[in-house]
Order: C-alpha cells, then sequence, then structure tokens
C-alpha cells in the first residue's frame, strides 16, 4: 500500500516543477488580451498527456477556447473513468494585493502561490500525475478519459456543445472532479451536494418621472418605498420564504442525514469573528448556520438600487427602483419552475401604485451524490487508504452548473473529490495550494481507480 506514497515522495520536486511551469502561464479565460496564453496552457496539457502514453490526445477548438482530451483505454471490458477539470484561471486583480507577483510561483510555507495553484490546475495535475504512478505500478485498473476545458472560469460557454456532439468519445462509469475542497487536512471530506439557482431582475415603475418630494410625497406611492416592502414580505417572521409553491418540491434531510452532518466541525464563534458578525441570521428557524447554507434553500438581494444616491441631499421621490435576486436551490426544485413561480407571486403582491416587471437571469440545477453510489464508495476508501480517516460527506451552498449538465447529458453521476481548503484564496488575491494538499491528492488518486475498478 505504501507503494504510490514511495513514488509520489521519490518524485516531490520534479511534480512540483512541472506544476510551476503551468502556473507560469497567465491562462486568463476572461481577458482577451490572455487568448494565445489560454492556447499555450492548453499546448502544454497536450504534451505532457502525449509523454503521459494516453492512446489518445486531442485539442478540439470551440469558439472561445479549447478543450483538451485525452485517453487511455486499456479494455473495453473495464470500467470508464472520465476526469473533468479547467486550465483557465481568474483574473488576478487586485494586483496590489498579491504579496508575489500571480504568474511567478513560489512555494511559501509549504504551500504554492499563484493564480490557478488549487483552482484548478493544480487540482487536474494531481489527475495526470496519478496516472503516471499507476502506469509505474503496472496497467491501468480502469480506462481513463480526460476533458480539462478552458472556460470553466467564464461560465464553460461552450462545453455543453461540445460535450451534446461528443458523447459518445465521453461514454463512461463515472466522472471525477477535484475542484472542490475538503474540511481541513486531517479532515478529510467529499462534497455529495451542491445547490441550484434561480436568479431573477424585478423593477417596479411608479409615475413617469422623478418627482419632487415634497410637492408629490404622500400623494404618490415611492417605486423605492414599494420595493423594499414587497422584498420584505418574501420572507415571514420565521424566515421562511414566502413565494406560493416555494418549497413544494423541496427534499426535507432525513433526521439521520441531518446528525450525520452535524458531526462536520464547525465553530460558530470563529464563524461570526471573521465575519465580523455579532449574530448569524438570514435563513429559516430551525435550522443551523450550517444547514441553512447548505441544504435549505434562500432568497437573498444581490442589488439594490433607485433614487439620488450622489453627494449630498436632493429631494426626489424617483420614478423607479431596481433589485436583482438570487435564490439558491436545493433537490428537487426545479430553477425554471421556481423563477416562474417567482414571477407570479412577484406580480400578484405589486400593489395597483406600480408596474412590476420580472427579467430572469441564468440558473441551474441542484446536484446531490448518493454516498451509497459506486463512486462515493471507491472516494472514500481512497481517501481513507491515505488520510487513515473517513471523509465526512458535506453538502456545499453554492452551484457546479456542470454536475447536472453531465448528469443531464451523459446520464453520469459526478464524485467531487477535491483536495483544497477553504482557505486556499482561490479566486482571490494571494491564491496557493499546500504542497501536503497536492500530493496527498496525486497518492489517494490512484487508489480510486483501483477500488472503482473492483467494485465494476
Ligand atoms: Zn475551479
Amino acid at each position: 500500500m505504501t507503494a504510490t506514497r514511495d513514488f509520489v515522495q521519490a518524485n516531490r520536486d520534479r511534480f512540483l516543477e512541472e506544476l510551476i511551469a503551468w502556473l507560469r502561464i497567465p491562462s486568463i479565460s476572461a481577458d482577451s488580451a490572455y487568448k494565445g496564453d489560454v492556447v499555450k496552457a492548453a499546448d502544454w496539457l497536450v504534451e505532457k498527456m502525449e509523454a503521459l502514453g494516453m492512446s489518445r490526445v486531442e485539442k478540439y477548438a470551440t469558439p472561445g477556447h479549447p478543450i483538451v482530451y485525452a485517453e487511455k483505454i486499456i479494455d473495453d471490458t473495464r470500467p470508464t473513468i472520465l476526469v473533468y477539470g479547467h486550465y483557465d484561471v481568474q483574473p488576478p486583480d487586485p494586483m496590489n494585493l498579491w504579496n508575489s507577483p500571480p504568474f511567478e510561483p513560489v512555494i511559501k510555507d509549504e504551500k504554492i502561490y499563484a493564480r490557478g495553484a488549487c483552482d484548478d490546475k493544480g487540482q487536474v495535475y494531481m489527475h495526470v500525475k496519478a496516472i503516471e504512478a499507476l502506469n509505474e505500478e503496472g496497467e491501468l485498473p480502469c480506462n481513463v478519459k480526460f476533458i480539462i476545458e478552458g472556460e470553466e472560469e467564464v461560465g464553460s460557454v461552450n462545453l455543453e456543445s461540445f460535450i451534446k456532439s461528443y458523447k459518445d468519445m465521453l461514454a463512461a462509469d463515472i466522472i471525477l472532479v477535484s475542484d472542490t475542497s475538503m474540511i481541513a487536512n486531517d479532515t478529510p471530506s467529499i462534497t455529495v451536494a451542491l445547490r441550484g439557482m434561480s436568479y431573477v431582475e424585478v423593477e417596479v415603475v411608479g409615475p413617469n418621472r422623478d418627482l419632487h418630494s415634497g410637492v408629490y410625497g404622500g400623494a404618490i406611492a415611492n417605486p423605492v418605498n414599494v420595493l423594499c416592502e414587497m422584498i420584505a414580505s418574501l420572507k415571514d417572521a420565521t424566515g421562511r420564504i414566502t413565494v406560493d409553491g416555494f418549497y413544494d418540491k423541496v427534499i426535507d434531510l432525513s433526521a439521520e442525514d441531518r446528525a450525520e452532518m452535524a458531526k462536520q466541525p464547525f465553530d460558530l464563534s470563529a464563524y461570526k469573528a471573521e465575519l465580523g458578525i455579532a449574530a448569524t441570521g438570514g435563513g429559516e428557524d430551525g435550522y443551523t448556520p450550517l444547514e441553512r447554507s447548505s441544504i435549505r434553500p434562500t432568497l437573498d438581494v444581490n442589488g439594490i438600487w433607485g433614487g439620488y444616491i450622489g453627494e449630498g441631499a436632493k429631494t426626489v421621490l424617483p420614478s423607479k427602483a431596481a433589485a436583482k435576486i438570487s435564490m439558491r436551490l436545493v433537490p428537487d426544485q426545479d430553477p425554471d419552475e421556481i423563477t416562474a413561480l417567482f414571477k407570479a407571486h412577484f406580480e400578484k403582491i405589486a400593489p395597483d401604485t406600480v408596474k412590476v416587471s420580472v427579467h430572469p437571469h441564468h440558473g441551474g440545477k441542484a446536484a446531490m451524490v448518493s454516498t451509497r453510489s459506486a463512486g462515493y464508495q471507491a472516494a472514500a476508501r481512497a481517501m481513507e487508504t491515505t488520510f487513515g480517516k473517513t471523509p465526512i460527506p458535506t453538502r456545499e451552498g453554492g452551484s457546479i452548473p456542470i454536475v447536472a449538465l453531465f448528469k443531464e447529458v451523459l446520464g453520469l453521476e459526478t464524485v467531487l473529490m477535491g483536495f483544497g481548503l477553504h482557505s486556499d484564496a482561490i479566486h482571490s488575491p494571494n491564491e496557493h495550494y499546500g504542497i501536503f494538499n497536492y500530493l496527498k491528492g496525486i497518492e489517494t488518486i490512484p487508489y480510486f481507480h483501483k477500488y472503482f475498478a473492483e467494485s465494476k
């Protein structure tokens, strides 16, 4: 069982050097000035995949940035693992907050500091090196396919049409993704649920122009006041969302699942101190902060505007007010259905004094992995083997729309076995990835391949 660990330790420096070389390429997908660098980062990966002895390596052009595909088919009768990840990175701004330049990686306190160190180049490259470790030991236990895209940070805009066009090529038994985090280095965990989303923009219009608040105030309803009252009414005194039909399809967690979840270490005073708040809030009564931010749906105003917001006082009764509202969803809420319910409800509660409109933005379905599935079991056993501890299944509040997409188009479950930490500052200045985490990932992934093969 120590062969993999020995191999990883013996090649530690080279594994770090290779990742650092990749991190030097500023593959910022959002900024067209870096288009050439994004391609360079894809080419770099193609070269490494070829060196790995994959049976097929391709770079697919898309209307945006390319997708790197690689596969090694050992035997058609064996199960196939499809690894998904992304080689593009977030813009590094604000630059002045970085302690070292984002694309000149440095190692400090056993961590690699660079944009993309954790999200997601570091986590993708663990999978490449894991195949190298498996090659070293002999034959791969499973067939393996890689789909590594260059547009995850800009909404994976060309991924859906790609996977639809190459459905056959991407056929597999499970999708394995390392693009999430675990609780702590001594508390491994696996993400089993992600929330979905419905996002709307609302507008409330009153009089046909801005009015003098002295001349008209008291006779004319103020759209900003009306919007605030309408938004306030979207939750009752217990924090329950009042949109008609909102909870109809919500799956309530069993007492057993909630007890399992409560095992997750959570320090409420540290949580409050870190955020500079005296008390938590914003959710439904009867649920813990962890539950409210993961297994329960939410409704939050993301932005609100209207009227005069310049310097000094201007006595105006504004003509309109608007807000952006996000609703995080849980299984089995359907984003389109929730958006429609919200629209109908918002229109219904509008007083006669104003006209309201609701514009839907993007949405996404919630996702869930069964802890009893073969994929989860293989991941849990793999982490148990290398960490010496059973991982805790965690439910996250955020959304990863590709998980629902894979389920819908390829009919496959996704295992989210991430090795990062919440403190890795992904998307922020000074992003980093622990050397421990990087090497532990390379050591753990081969066990996933072995255990998954055994289960089939
Ligand atoms: Zn990512």
